[in-house]
């Protein structure tokens, strides 16, 4: 599902899930995840990563 999420946020559910940048720039969202007001922009995220990262 897509959803609007700061980078931190972003950064901590690529820990567990699949997260993939959907918008070019970075714009003030509403947080999915934290619930505010922050730089951040849209994702897609997956319930589960497909492959571990390096
Ligand atoms: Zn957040």
């Amino acid at each position: 599902m897509k959803r609007e999420l700061c980078v931190p946020c972003a950064i901590e559910l690529g820990k567990t899930k699949e997260v993939t940048k959907v918008g070019y720039r970075r714009e003030k969202i509403t947080c999915a995840e934290c619930n505010r007001r922050r730089f951040g922009g849209l994702y897609e995220v997956k319930r589960q990563r497909k492959e571990q990262k390096q």
